[in-house]
């Protein structure tokens, strides 16, 4: 860290309190984060990668302030259900593709892992699974029968009473007097809720066969707003410094779980509520619907380097909606080029004015912390960039050390291609796949493979990662 004074606060934008608020470690050891992950049903499009971006952003620059991160972001592979209500997301793909639902859940999972390595976004400590976390699940949801938060429907599925929770409403705006029968809930039209804003925990199985769990209440599987509660309190000791998401998280999953993890501690759960506002794509909402949902491998196949999407997101505040259009991504292709060329020939003149570099960091450093005003800063390098006055060894500094936060890897030769080419890649994800399965001999069968195509692959306890062998 180059910041010579005291650290700087980073202040974002509470949804709750609809203020700036600074984040602060409660337990005066680590930034506790919770990102809510995917639902691995399909592929992440970029606009769910703009919203991953934005733990990226922060998880950065808390690092460079020197802090420690725990961050979690899970993975929904169950209980998501689709936009009716009817059918779990990863159910109704398995049977659209003829497959079995876990082996869709880490096909996609897989992918996802591959795209946030396509954006350097950071990697999170865990990436807790769903349908792995059912005994947390089933715990909470037995604490909150104990405290009358939740009862036991004839149906055998278990509700949240959301009348037990007097600051419901407080992120979204939602209060229950105010939310009348009808209104889309999870579950609305389930038939023994005891008030209409009630929610399913748990929900009895019926005529479903796949990813069913026995339970106390019978067979069922989880809600998907008591997955997020679950993991959030169980692998972050029980408080969030600060919870992110998508605007259309909101309202009710963000809503639901402040109640759930309130009632479960007897007091507030989260100190900050982040959202980052949605996408569009060339004017209109990214959807399957109106045929534009871009996805990361498209950019590869277009031959843009992934990370022009993420200097488009950054050119922009995560709080606005942002239009993207293949026009903007060749712009930031160029500019990135055009930044790593010079990078390479500033570096070559090694006189650096120390304290001008510092204070030139400081100052953008200073904006990131500014409820991440990443355009603010990107305005201010190419100030720099452009200078008559400033010192070639001066400007690299700065490049250099800002991109620690931006990850944009303004350091890597202009001409270096990152991204694998589609035949490799699709490897890659056939391996994790065959590893999930437990079927180690074709996971053997396409490492030797890859190597052959001077790829190595390492396994850890996140999953698969992957470097090129350099011969000597
Ligand atoms: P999903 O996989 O649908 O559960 O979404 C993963 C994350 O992406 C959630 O935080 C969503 O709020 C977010 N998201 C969905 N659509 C968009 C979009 N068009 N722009 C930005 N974020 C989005
Ligand atoms: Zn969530």
């Amino acid at each position: 860290m180059k910041l010579t004074n005291q650290r700087p606060q980073i202040n974002l934008f509470d949804t709750k309190t609809r203020q700036l608020q600074p984040l602060t470690s409660s337990d005066g050891k680590s930034l506790r984060i919770y990102g809510c992950g995917p639902t691995v049903y399909r592929d992440a499009h970029v606009g769910n990668m703009r919203t991953f971006l934005l733990s990226d952003i922060v998880i950065r620059v808390a690092k460079y302030l020197g802090y420690e991160i725990k961050f979690i972001q899970n993975i929904t592979d169950v209980g998501h259900m689709s936009e009716d209500f009817v059918e779990d997301k990863i159910l109704a793909q398995a049977k659209a593709e003829s497959k079995d639902p876990y082996e869709i859940a880490r096909v996609y999972e897989a992918r996802f892992h591959s795209d946030l390595k396509h954006l350097n976004i950071t990697v999170a400590n865990k990436y807790p699974k769903a349908s792995e976390c059912i005994d947390l699940m089933h715990d909470l949801i037995n604490k909150l029968l104990n405290k009358n938060h939740a009862y036991v429907g004839s149906d055998n599925c278990v509700y949240f009473s959301a009348q037990s929770f007097s600051g419901y409403g407080a992120i979204s705006g939602n209060r229950l007097d105010s939310l009348k029968p009808g209104h889309r809930f999870e579950y609305s039209e389930a038939g023994s809720k005891k008030f209409h804003a009630d929610w399913a925990l748990w929900k009895a199985a019926e005529n479903r066969t796949e990813m069913i769990w026995n339970s106390p209440w019978g067979k069922g599987f989880p809600g998907w707003h008591v997955e997020c509660s679950a993991m959030s309190l169980h692998y972050l000791d029980g408080f969030v410094d600060l919870h992110l998401g998508g605007i259309d998280l909101r309202f009710p999953h963000h809503e639901n779980e402040r109640a759930q993890s309130n009632c479960i501690i007897d007091k507030e759960a989260v100190a900050i509520w982040l959202h980052g506002e949605h996408l569009l794509f060339e004017g209109r909402k990214m959807a399957k619907s109106s045929n534009n949902v871009v996805l990361v491998s498209d950019l590869i196949a277009k031959k843009l380097d992934p990370l022009a999407l993420r200097l488009c997101f950054l050119e922009n505040r995560y709080r606005s909606q942002m239009d993207l259009s293949w026009d903007s991504l060749k712009a930031a292709n160029q500019l990135l080029l055009r930044w790593r060329e010079k990078i390479s020939t500033w570096k070559s003149n090694d006189y650096v004015d120390s304290t001008e570099s510092s204070s030139l960091i400081s100052e953008i450093i200073l904006d990131i912390c500014n409820d991440l005003d990443t355009p603010r800063a990107l305005q201010k390098l190419r100030m720099i960039e452009k200078s008559q006055t400033l010192n070639d060894g001066v400007k690299y500094e700065v490049f250099r050390e800002i991109d620690a936060v931006f990850g944009l890897d303004l350091l890597r030769p202009a001409s270096q291609i990152q991204s694998l080419p589609d035949h490799l890649e699709e490897m890659l994800i056939q391996r994790q796949t065959a590893r999930s399965k437990g079927d180690y001999s074709e996971s053997d069968r396409l490492r030797d493979l890859l190597a052959k195509n001077a790829i190595a692959v390492n396994d850890s306890k996140d999953g698969q990662t992957w470097n090129w062998i350099i011969s000597e």
